[in-house]
C-alpha cells in the first residue's frame, strides 16, 4: 500500500529514502525453491560439512567460557552439542533434503518444527528453544555465508530494517552507503540509536512488529526527525521530510543576554571526533571509550589509546576535551571478557564498578594513556571524567588511582599532566550526593540517559516503557536539578551530556535549570547552538 506510515522512536533528526534489506542474526532465505531441484548428495555433503564447522565453533567457545568463567557457565555448550548430534534432529533434516529442499532450508524446516515443540512446554524446557535457534543460525550462517561482516558492504541507498542492532552492528554501516536504519525493538537512548545517531544516520527505533511486514525491495523513507517510517513514500511526503539546515557556527556562543554556554560534542570513535569539528563543536565533553573496546578480540593497549586521545586533544586545540573512563556492561559488551550475565548488566557491575574491581588492570593502563595524552602540546585541556559513580568512596578511590599513576609516570621520566577530574551523574545516588560530590571534583556532568533509566526504573532500550524513560519525567528534572545546584556557587563546572542536551527544544530549560555546558551527537551542535544564542 503505497504511503504506509509505521511510528516508532525517532533516534536521529536526519532523513533518507532508500531500499529496504533485511538484516537478522540468522541469515533471511526467502521464499523455498520448488522442491526436486536439488542433488540430494550434494546437499546432504554441505549440511555434513555445516555441521561439522558447527561442531568445531562450539568446542571452542566451550573452552573459552570454561577458561574465563568458569566449568558451570560452559556446560550451557554441551546442549548445543546434543542438539547438533541428536539423531532425530539430523535424520529431520536428511528427510527434508531427501524431499528435495536444498540444506539450508532443510535445517530451516527442521528445525522450525523442533522449535515449535519446545516453545509448547513449561518453563525452563520452553527456554531451551533459544538454544535451538542459536544452533539452527549457526548451521545456517554456515551454509548461506551470511554474517555481521556483510552489513559493512550493503549496496549503496540501502535502508536497513532489523529486529533489533547492537553497537557493533551500527558501527559497522557505512553512513555513505546507509540511507537509514530501523528496527522493531530498541529506545532512544539505547547505544546502537546513539551510535547512529553520531554517525548522522537516519534512524527510527522500536517500531514494534509492522516492521516485519516490509518487504525487502520496498522503498522506504525513514524519518528521524518524525519517528515514523513510510513505506512507498510519495512525493509531497519525501519532501516534508527534507528538514531544515542550519548553518555550522565555529565561534563558541552565549544565549541571547550574553551567558557564555559551551557546545560541545558527544563521540566515540574518530570519524565521530572529525564531525564534531565540522560541525562547530567547541570540544568535547563526552568521549565514551568503550567504542575503541568495542566489537574486536583484543582491547586496544597503552599506545593505541593514547593516540587516540592525543588525536582528539589536538583535533580541539582552544577547547576542552572530556574523555569517560572505560563504561562497560548494560548494552555494551566488551567481547574479549567474559562474564556471567549478572555481572555485566545495567544493575550490576558497570562502569567505574568494574574499574576499581575486575577491570582494575585495565582502568591504570586507561589512565596511563590518559595522563600521557594530557601532556601533548600543542592542545586543548584533556579531563578525566569516570561513570556510573554511586558512592563518594569511589570517586575518591578513582582519583587515589590516578594520583598513583602520576606518581609511575614521574618515576618513569614520561611526560605525562594530571587532568581535571569529573563525575557523571547518571545515578540517582550520585542526584541525591551532588552536595558531596562537589567536593571532591572539578566538575560534574549529568548523563540523563542513565539517569532517566534508574530513577524511573525504565529500562533505556525497552521501547515498551519508553515513556517513563524519559528525561522530561518530573522525577528525572528534579534528580538533575539537585546536581546543578549543588554545583551553583562552587567552582566546580556543570555539563548534561545525556541525549536530551541535543534537543532543542530543551535548550531554553537546561539553560534555565543552569548547565555551563550542552554536550551533544555532533550533528546536532548547530541546532544546539542556534537554540543556545536566542535564550535570554
Ligand atoms: C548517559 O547515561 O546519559 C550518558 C551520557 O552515558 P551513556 O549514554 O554512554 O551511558
Ligand atoms: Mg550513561
Amino acid at each position: 500500500m503505497s504511503g504506509r506510515r509505521l511510528s516508532g522512536v525517532g533516534a536521529s533528526r536526519a532523513a533518507g529514502v532508500g531500499t529496504a534489506v533485511r538484516y537478522a542474526s540468522g541469515p533471511d532465505l526467502g521464499d523455498p525453491p520448488a522442491a526436486g531441484d536439488v542433488d540430494v548428495e550434494t546437499e546432504t555433503e554441505r549440511f555434513e560439512a555445516a555441521r561439522e564447522a558447527v561442531h568445531g565453533a562450539i568446542d571452542a567457545e566451550r573452552d573459552r567460557v570454561a577458561d574465563r568463567v568458569g566449568e558451570s557457565e560452559a556446560a550451557g555448550f554441551d546442549a548445543h552439542r546434543q542438539f547438533l548430534d541428536d539423531p532425530q534432529g539430523t535424520d529431520a533434516v536428511g528427510d527434508a533434503i531427501e524431499s528435495g529442499l536444498p540444506a539450508e532450508h532443510a535445517v530451516d524446516r527442521a528445525f522450525e518444527e523442533f522449535i515449535r515443540r519446545f516453545e509448547g512446554m513449561d518453563g525452563r524446557t520452553a527456554e531451551r528453544a533459544d538454544d535451538l535457534r542459536d544452533v539452527r543460525d549457526r548451521l545456517l550462517r554456515r551454509l548461506v555465508g551470511v554474517d555481521r561482516e556483510g552489513l559493512a558492504d550493503l549496496p549503496a541507498g540501502s535502508v536497513v530494517l532489523a529486529d533489533r542492532l547492537t553497537p557493533s552492528d551500527t558501527a559497522r554501516l557505512d553512513p555513505d552507503r546507509v540511507a537509514g536504519v530501523a528496527t522493531v525493538a530498541g529506545g532512544r537512548t539505547a547505544h546502537a540509536a546513539i551510535f547512529a545517531r553520531s554517525m548522522g544516520l537516519p534512524a527510527v527505533v522500536g517500531v514494534g512488529e509492522g516492521l516485519r511486514e516490509v518487504a525487502v525491495g520496498e522503498t522506504v523513507l525513514v524519518d528521524g526527525a518524525e519517528g515514523t517510517v513510510v513505506v512507498d513514500p510519495d512525493a509531497a511526503i519525501r519532501e516534508a521530510a527534507g528538514g531544515d539546515d542550519v548553518a555550522v557556527r565555529t565561534e563558541p556562543v552565549t544565549t541571547a543576554d550574553g551567558t557564555p554556554i559551551e557546545v560541545a560534542a558527544n563521540v566515540g570513535t574518530a570519524a565521530d571526533v572529525d564531525a564534531a569539528v565540522g560541525h562547530g563543536a567547541d570540544g568535547i565533553g563526552l568521549f565514551r571509550t568503550e567504542f575503541l573496546f568495542l566489537d574486536r578480540a583484543t582491547p586496544p593497549d597503552e599506545a593505541e589509546q593514547y593516540e587516540a586521545y592525543r588525536d582528539a586533544v589536538a583535533a580541539f586545540p582552544d577547547g576542552r576535551i572530556v574523555v569517560r573512563t572505560l563504561d562497560v556492561g548494560g548494552d555494551k559488551p566488551v567481547d574479549d571478557r567474559d562474564r556471567p550475565a549478572e555481572a555485566t548488566s545495567f544493575l550490576g557491575e558497570r562502569g567505574i564498578r568494574r574499574s576499581l574491581g575486575p577491570d582494575a588492570d585495565r582502568f591504570e593502563t586507561q589512565l596511563r594513556a590518559l595522563l600521557r595524552a594530557a601532556a601533548t602540546e600543542p592542545g586543548g585541556q584533556l579531563s578525566v571524567m569516570v561513570p556510573l559513580v554511586s558512592t563518594v568512596g569511589e570517586v575518591v578511590a578513582a582519583r587515589e588511582t590516578v594520583a598513583s599513576v602520576a606518581a609511575e609516570l614521574a618515576a618513569a621520566g614520561e611526560p605525562y599532566a594530571v587532568p581535571a577530574f569529573g563525575a557523571m551523574v547518571e545515578t540517582p545516588a550520585a542526584a541525591l550526593l551532588a552536595d558531596e560530590l562537589v567536593e571532591h571534583v572539578d566538575f560534574l556532568s549529568v548523563g540523563s540517559n542513565d539517569l532517566a533509566q534508574y530513577v524511573m526504573a525504565a529500562e533505556r532500550g525497552n521501547r515498551r516503557v519508553a515513556e517513563y524513560a524519559d528525561p522530561r519525567q518530573p522525577a528525572v528534572l528534579r534528580a538533575i536539578d539537585a546536581a546543578v545546584a549543588a554545583a551553583a556557587g562552587t567552582d566546580v563546572r556543570v555539563g548534561i551530556c545525556g541525549e536530551m542536551a541535543g534537543d532543542p527544544d530543551l535548550t531554553e530549560l537546561l539553560v534555565g535549570l543552569g548547565f555551563d555546558e550542552l554536550s551533544v551527537s555532533p550533528p546536532a551542535v548547530p541546532r544546539v547552538k542556534r537554540a543556545v544564542s536566542e535564550v535570554t
